[in-house]
């Protein structure tokens, strides 16, 4: 059987997820470009239970190992007016054990590098692309080695993804005026396997657990507010937001600030390159449904690969098969998960509207509030 040669560019979780599970196809040989992430330490990402098997699959990971923490509940509070609207959603209500499972996204980056570099059949090269050129009949990769032909070159280097730029893949991208802090707290009541979610005016502090009495916060807020913050300051706002459930707070002294963006990519490949992961798409961390667009970008390739063992993958049959069978999920989170973060942070009467009447009909009605978490978790995809 004739064998490809695919690169991929960009080893964040996204990279290497990706060549592990395309490491199981015979025909394809699998080159991994990029070095070892580092991220932030506080960095923590909930991964859907419905994504979650890739990883036993591919790491032998268990839901139950010390370093994961089970999101079994969730609450929503709304401050926005005086009198506070509280929503309560159990995994129970939909037969799960889970919703998510949190885990540390340098835990994982460190469990899925080890296992790239015991296997076999990828080629890891700890270096950085710069350039590229494409055409229908192939695609080059300029590498320490010198010009590099490969038959497809995915690009899963991230939000600022440079296999985008030189494929002139077009995309839009919109900066919010907010910014993004995460860090970790220690709390005297346990969280009981609970992330809570605050909304306010402007702005959404959400903390998620990563053990009894620990949880990561994720708050967006005002750039001018963020960006200046001091430790003394981010200890009242999160007391103040979360003390009511989770009794003492202590944040931790460090923390990390990141711009609050959206991208979007207008097709998921041209000529022998495509797009995964972030490189395709950035939403608003509401909801944890980014990385798991991911996953679901990698599992859609890998299923295609396999059922057309023969063809070439980086030929237009394939990759317009990817684009087809993704695209549409992409964008209907894109929009979504975009519509219900411009309804947190601005105030006027339209999205007020439009969250008052998601409130009203979440409480009231069980059939829309299964819907919703089945489509949240992607049930089916
Ligand atoms: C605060 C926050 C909370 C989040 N929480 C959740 C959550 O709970 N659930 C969820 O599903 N998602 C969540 N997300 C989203 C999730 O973190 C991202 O979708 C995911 O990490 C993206 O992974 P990636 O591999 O596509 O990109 P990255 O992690 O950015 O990896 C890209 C990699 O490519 C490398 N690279 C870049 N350029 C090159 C080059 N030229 N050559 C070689 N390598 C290159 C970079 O060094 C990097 O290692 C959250 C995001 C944020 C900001």
């Amino acid at each position: 059987m004739q064998k490809y040669n695919i690169a991929i560019v960009g080893s964040g979780i996204i990279g290497m997820t990706l060549a592990l599970q395309l490491s199981t196809i015979n025909h394809i040989n699998i080159t991994l470009f990029g070095k070892k992430p580092k991220y932030s330490e506080f960095k923590t990402t909930a991964i859907l239970a419905t994504s979650f098997d890739i990883y036993k699959r591919l790491l032998d990971l268990n839901k139950s190992h010390p370093q994961i923490s089970k999101l079994k509940k969730f609450k929503i509070i709304d401050e926005l007016k005086t009198k506070k609207k509280i929503i309560d959603f159990d995994a129970r209500e939909i037969n799960l054990d889970s919703f998510a499972y949190n885990i540390r996204d340098n835990f994982l980056a460190d469990r899925l590098h080890k296992e790239i570099k015991n296997n076999d059949s990828i080629i890891f090269k700890n270096e950085f692309i710069e350039g590229l050129e494409d055409n229908l009949s192939k695609t080059t990769l300029n590498t320490s080695d010198g010009v590099k032909e490969f038959d497809l070159v995915i690009g899963a280097d991230g939000r600022n993804s440079i296999i985008r730029e030189l494929a002139a893949i077009n995309y839009s991208k919109k900066t919010y005026k907010e910014s993004i802090l995460v860090t970790e707290i220690n709390h005297s009541i346990p969280n009981n396997n609970t992330s809570f979610e605050i909304h306010r005016n402007g702005s959404l502090l959400t903390s998620v657990p990563t053990s009894d009495k620990d949880s990561a916060i994720v708050m967006i807020d005002h750039s001018q507010k963020i960006d200046g913050i001091d430790i003394d300051d981010l200890n009242a706002i999160i007391s103040e937001g979360l003390s009511t459930y989770l009794g003492d707070t202590i944040v931790s002294n460090k923390y990390s600030i990141l711009p609050s963006v959206t991208i979007n990519a207008e097709k998921l490949y041209r000529n022998r390159v495509m797009l995964v992961g972030e490189s395709a798409h950035v939403i608003p961390p509401i909801g944890a449904q980014g990385l798991n667009l991911g996953l679901r970008d990698i599992i859609t390739f890998y299923n295609i690969l396999l059922n057309n063992e023969a063809k070439d993958p980086g030929s237009k049959t394939i990759l317009s098969s990817y684009n087809n069978m993704r695209w549409f999920d992409i964008y209907k989170r894109y929009k979504s998960v975009n519509l219900l973060y411009q309804s947190m942070m601005n105030n006027n009467a339209g999205y007020s509207a439009i969250r008052n009447i998601g409130f009203l009909t979440l409480n009231k009605s069980r059939r829309i509030r299964n819907m919703l978490l089945s489509e949240g978790l992607s049930f089916n995809k």
